[in-house]
């Protein structure tokens, strides 16, 4: 609908001869997912929400034309119940604090110019000049950036140990192929703002001494693909892709790989296999991909998210990155919240925020004022968390020790409806069906607890049930060769430990 509102908009002020003065650009997503479609008008940074078709009319007769808002049209506080027209009043975007999503909803993606306006290539310009590869890896590990993928393993360390190695060729991956159910963060920040990544990508290259980057991506995302191209044809042409960069002797290039889509193949062995070619099917590590990765050479594989906040830690310095975020988890991380919050959408925020400050104050609380039972982050690797640990500020160590993990950012709120032994199904269904089946306790272990909650949630199920239920979830957390594996259980094992009672009234109540 936005693309047709787009064209509609364009007829409209062409027909009402305002085509000359107002210029209608396409951006990314704004990240309020639940009040598109958006359109903002700028200079007034007047925000309007739930835009139909038959709007189109009264927005330019009445603010193009007139210069008055319109008021229908606006954000309505769920708590206040009060009209906003600016995007940062809103209670959605006030706590949020947006690195990786800068540009996302600001800038054309497919217009270059837009983004070197917002100081675009200025950091890749920047280390060409003025740093060694070593200077460069000593800024982002003195940043203490960490894997937004799921790993949180230090991005600066990953890039010395990919540079210390000899090598005829290196390879800069980018992990695109975000397998998450219902996490889009990486879509909408190479949709919003492609270039970021390209140009942290090149950042990387020159950083570990690498001239080929590769985006491995899913198939099943269209545009994002499109605006990467756009994006890399652009580039090109400026110069700042392809042979000496900048004038520099740098020279570094970028492909884009199609996957299709595999959830194990966010596991970086596995990822580097499909890239080649083959199945993605992991591998067991050592060799790391810093020391033997695509074409056993020396490569390093990094998410969409961690890409996107390379450029502004080297022009704003790390220790300006460092002073955001907790003692060991620094910066911001971006979340889909989703489920039963009335505030739906994409949230960028410091690391050591609250669960409770992003479900109620980004996300404006519960759907219908109910009560609130438990989020699930991490995705189907994920535990859940109920309201005990709401306080609990997220960081890659906090999450942990409450039983769930970082993951990429998947952040789903479940409310005093959901029934947790179905949550718990739901995910153990995607993992076993997403499992390789190269080792046997995930290939079968997972399909066997499957069944196991299949029986318990008709009614079939036996005390005996739940014992082997938590048998083989720690057995395949203990054994499975991959992440996927080892992590499968823990939407089990977790509402175990919070929900038993949920799983008793299933067996107890038959039903
Ligand atoms: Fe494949 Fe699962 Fe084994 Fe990983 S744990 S290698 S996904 S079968």
């Amino acid at each position: 609908q936005s693309l047709e509102m787009v064209d509609l908009l364009k007829s409209k002020l062409v027909e009402k001869g305002y085509d000359q003065e107002v210029n209608v650009v396409k951006t990314g997503c704004f990240g309020f997912c639940g009040q598109g479609p958006i359109i903002k008008v700028h200079p007034d940074n007047v925000f309007y929400v739930q835009v139909g078709l038959d709007d189109i009319d009264e927005i330019i007769n009445e603010h193009i034309i007139k210069g008055r808002t319109v008021e229908r049209l606006l954000y309505k506080e769920p708590e206040t119940q009060v009209n906003l027209a600016k995007h940062d009043e809103m209670s959605f975007y006030k706590k949020q604090y947006r690195i990786a999503l800068r540009n996302c909803g600001l800038i054309n993606p497919e217009d270059i110019n837009e983004y070197i306006a917002f100081n675009g290539y200025e950091a890749l310009g920047k280390v060409l000049a003025e740093k060694t590869p070593e200077q460069v890896i000593e800024i982002v590990k003195a940043s203490g950036l960490r894997g937004r993928g799921g790993g949180g393993f230090s991005t600066g360390l990953k890039w010395e140990l990919t540079r210390k190695p000899v090598a005829d060729q290196k390879y800069v991956i980018c992990n695109a192929d975000e397998g998450d159910p219902g996490a889009f963060m990486d879509r909408s920040i190479l949709e919003g703002d492609p270039h970021s990544v390209l140009e942290a990508m090149a950042i990387a290259g020159y950083a570990i001494g690498a001239s080929k980057g590769i985006i491995y991506i899913r198939a099943e995302y269209p545009l994002a693909i499109s605006r990467l191209q756009v994006a890399m044809e652009q580039a090109k042409e400026f110069g700042l892709l392809g042979e000496n960069i900048f004038g520099s002797d740098f020279n570094f290039d970028i492909e884009i790989k199609l996957g299709a889509g595999a959830f194990v193949c966010g596991e970086e062995t596995a990822l580097i296999h499909s890239v080649e070619g083959s199945r993605g099917e992991p591998t067991k590590k050592p060799p790391y991909p810093s020391i033997q990765g695509y074409h056993k050479k020396p490569t390093s594989v990094n998410n969409v998210e961690t890409y996107a906040n390379i450029a502004p830690i080297i022009l704003k310095g790390a220790e300006w990155f460092s002073s955001i975020g907790t003692e060991q988890s620094k910066g911001t991380k971006v979340f889909a919240l989703a489920g039963k919050v009335n505030n739906v959408g994409l949230v960028e925020v410091p690391m050591g925020t609250t669960l409770r400050e992003i479900i109620y104050d980004i996300g404006g609380g519960i759907i219908g004022g109910k009560e609130f039972k438990a989020v699930q982050t991490g995705g189907p690797s994920g535990g859940v968390i109920t309201k005990l640990d709401l306080d609990t500020p997220i960081d890659y160590e906090s999450l942990k020790s409450i039983g769930s993990m970082m993951g990429s950012g998947g952040m789903i709120v479940m409310d005093e409806d959901d029934c947790m032994v179905n949550i718990a199904k739901f995910y153990l269904d995607f993992t076993q069906d997403e499992s390789c089946g190269k080792c046997t306790p995930c290939r079968l272990g997972t399909k066997r607890m499957y069944e196991i909650l299949d029986k318990i949630t008709t009614g079939e199920g036996t005390m005996e049930d739940i014992t082997k239920l938590r048998n083989l979830g720690i057995m395949i957390k203990d054994s499975a060769l991959c992440g996927l594996g080892q992590t499968a259980p823990n939407p089990v094992l977790s509402t175990l430990e919070y929900f038993y009672d949920e799983y008793l009234a299933h067996i107890q109540d038959k039903r």
